[in-house]
Order: structure tokens, then sequence, then C-alpha cells
């Protein structure tokens, strides 16, 4: 059996009707930036998270950029992050000459370690990017208690939780700004790149906005140094009929990831997802010994997996100029050496599934 990592063309065949209309529309229209579909987005984007505003954009990596920015983020400040998630995370800190300053992560969630962020907080400290990693929000309000405490801000790095809930709330409406990713393969994905930006403050919703239309105040006017972090209209319209489905897709990979637990639980460290929260399983991961052989064996079989991720950010080369070394966040990189995702999709079948489950309990017996 040949198994898909995850099954966007199963995807696009159920939704084909709707989002080829879509994007005729846009198509006939010759609207392609900006326009209605870019607007009713975010209009939908407010309503399903609850936050006030929604600023579609570009990227997950650009969503964090213009958050940084519109903080005024730079040259001499600090951001606290984890070292376990996508370089995007502590990328668009150092990209702006920030300083990325890593806090090791909680060995049952894989989330940002809170008991840890303290200690690495000084006067240059600007803003903290706790990341809601495999789909599960990290402990926000704790968060929050403790950047209020220091008066910096919270970005909540959702770029793999959109959906998810904590404590009653939507992920992305957790913290002053959240940012999230439309990339293909994320939960809710487009069609190519995309992303968006949530706040609740007005006037922040507003320079974000800006920052991302070239620090655009009204036409050629412009009162911030921005970047061209707009979405596209074709991916807005995508997004529109996506997410008219996305509840139904997430208790589909709910389901999915819970009968993983059940059958999995007894030879391989399942996810841990805490009790006031949810996850929408952006990766369902387990953790095994010898994880390099068993992902060559499954692959064997037909069965792909990854790695999220094989090489924490402090000892990745473009880091090295910060000058950390192998031990300085023991638990990062023990997961990243037991770490595998298997396939996840609202489109798995139930065949496929036993069969990953057969097969991955013929090699860890
Ligand atoms: C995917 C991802 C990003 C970046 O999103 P892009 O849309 O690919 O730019 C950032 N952070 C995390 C945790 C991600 O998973």
């Amino acid at each position: 059996m040949e198994i898909a990592f995850i099954d966007l063309k199963a995807q696009y065949k159920k939704y084909k009707e709707e989002i080829d209309k879509e994007i005729n529309e846009v198509l006939e229209s010759a609207q392609f930036i900006q326009g209605p579909k870019v607007k009713a987005l975010e209009e939908n984007l407010s309503s399903y998270t609850g936050s006030k505003h929604s600023i579609s954009c570009s990227s997950g990596t650009d969503a964090l950029l213009l958050s940084l920015m519109a903080l005024d983020v730079g040259l001499g400040d600090e951001v606290i992050t984890t070292p376990f998630t996508f370089i995007a995370t502590a990328e668009v800190i150092a990209f702006l000459k920030a300083k990325p300053v890593f806090v090791d992560i909680d060995e049952q969630t894989y989330n940002i370690d809170v008991s840890k962020i303290e200690e690495k907080i000084t006067d240059k400290t600007k803003a903290i990017i706790p990341v809601s990693l495999y789909g599960q929000p990290a402990d926000m309000d704790e968060i929050n208690e403790i950047a209020k405490k220091y008066n910096i801000a919270v970005i909540e790095d959702a770029c793999q939780s959109f959906g998810a809930e904590y404590r009653g709330k939507k992920s992305c409406n957790l913290s002053d700004i959240g940012c999230t990713s439309f990339f293909p393969s994320k939960p809710l994905g487009c069609y190519g790149d995309g992303g968006a930006v949530f706040v609740n403050d007005e006037e922040m919703a507003k320079k974000i906005k800006s920052i991302s239309i070239h620090g655009q105040s009204r036409r050629y006017e412009h009162q911030y140094i921005g970047i061209n972090g707009r979405l596209d209209a074709i991916q807005a319209a995508v997004l529109n009929v996506k997410l008219k489905y996305f509840d139904e897709e997430v208790k589909k990979r709910v389901e999915i990831a819970k009968r993983y637990t059940k059958m999995l639980e007894d030879i391989v460290t399942t996810p841990c997802i805490k009790d006031d929260r949810t996850s929408v399983y952006a990766q369902y991961s387990i953790r095994v010994q010898d994880r390099d052989s068993v992902a060559k064996k499954l692959n064997e079989d037909g069965i792909p997996t990854a790695v999220h991720y094989p090489k924490p950010l402090h000892l990745q080369p473009a880091f090295s100029y910060l000058g950390h070394k192998e031990g300085d966040f023991p638990v990062s990189e023990k997961i990243s050496k037991e770490i595998m995702s298997l396939p996840m999709s609202p489109f798995l079948k139930e065949e496929e599934q036993n069969y990953i489950i057969e097969k991955l309990k013929g090699i860890i017996k």
C-alpha cells in the first residue's frame, strides 16, 4: 500500500466544484490583489477565531515578521522562543537584527517550558513567541502573566494550531498577537503561500495592515518602512471555501489521532494533550527509540514519515553566531532524536491507518 503523508489531492477532489468556481470569480474580476475575497476572508477569520482584527498576509513567516516589525523590534532587542520549532520562528527575530533567546521545551507537550522563561528575561526583552507546536496551544495564560509582569508582548506562533482551543478560546486569539500560516500542508492550507495575523487592539491592527502594504497609510503615503506582505485574492478564495469545512476536518483529525493513540500507546510515546485544550494535530508525532531505522522500514512498506524537527535551532549553522553548544537545551535535543510524524490528514482512510498501525507494531515489538 502506498500512503500519502497528507492527502491534499483527495481534499481538492472533494471541494473542487466550489473552489474552482471561487477561483474563476477572481480570474473574471481581474482583482488579484486585495479586493472582496480578501476582505471576506478576514471577516471569516475574525468570526472563526473571535479575534477582533484579522490581517491576511503572504505567509506564516511574514505574519511573524509583521508582528515583530509592528512592535518595533530591532537591533539590541531580545525575543524569547524555543529552539524546537520550524526555523521561521527564530529566523524573523534574527532577520530584524534582534537576538533570539532560546528556552527549552516541556518534555510532555514539546511546547515552551514556562518555568524556564523568567530567568531569560532581561531589560532588552521585547517579546515572547511561544509556539503552539503540532497543533496544541502552549501554556498561554501563564506566559501572558509573566509577560504582563515585565511589560513585554506575547506573539503566539499558531502556524500549526489554527482551530485549536484553549480554555474556551481559539488559538490565534490567546495573546496580544497571534500568527498563523496557510501553507498547503497546515491544518487550514491554501494553494500556495499564505498567512494571517490576529489582534484585538485596533491601533495595532492598523499598523500591521499598513506594514504589510509597504507601510502605506494612504496610497503612496508611507508612514512606516514595510514589506510587500499581502495575501493573493486567489488564495483567499480557496481559504473561504475550505474554512466552511474546516471544523469537520478538525473533527476527523482528532478521531484519527485518538485512534492512533489508542492503538499505539503501549509501544511508543504518543502525544500528550492537556485537559484544558485541544490539538488540531498539524502533525501526529510519536517518540520511538532507533527512530531512523523505524522510519526506513516504514518507508519500505509505502508509509511516509517525517521528522519535525531533526536538529534544534541552537545547533543550526545559521545560528552558530549565538555560540550555543550541544547540551544547552537537553530536552529539545533528546526529543529531536526520537520524534517521528506519522501520516495525518482528514482523508486518511481507516484501512490505511490500520495498515500503518499493523506495520509499526511489527517493527516495534
Ligand atoms: C509553517 C510554520 C511557520 C512558517 O509558515 P510559512 O507559511 O511556511 O511561512 C512558522 N512557524 C511554525 C511553527 C510553522 O510550523
